[in-house]
């Protein structure tokens, strides 16, 4: 490869550093959708899945508070 190419590539890659870390604090700021998905709760009656809802959307009983 060229010395000039290569100089290009790695003044390239230099400046595409802070980006990718700029992107992974984006992806980070993203994830909160993991966390809810801890906060769904089971029903304990017919073990459906239900996030955030105080009553069960298969068989209407409702859910106790359960923190977990
Ligand atoms: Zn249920």
């Amino acid at each position: 490869m060229e010395p000039v190419l290569r100089e290009f590539r790695d003044r390239l890659r230099r400046r595409l550093a802070p980006m990718r870390y700029r992107l992974q604090k984006l992806l980070a700021a993203l994830t909160p959708e993991i966390r809810e998905i801890h906060t769904q709760r089971m029903c304990p009656f017919c073990g459906l899945v239900t996030s955030r809802s105080k009553q069960c959307l298969e068989c209407g009983k409702t859910l106790a508070e359960v923190h977990t």
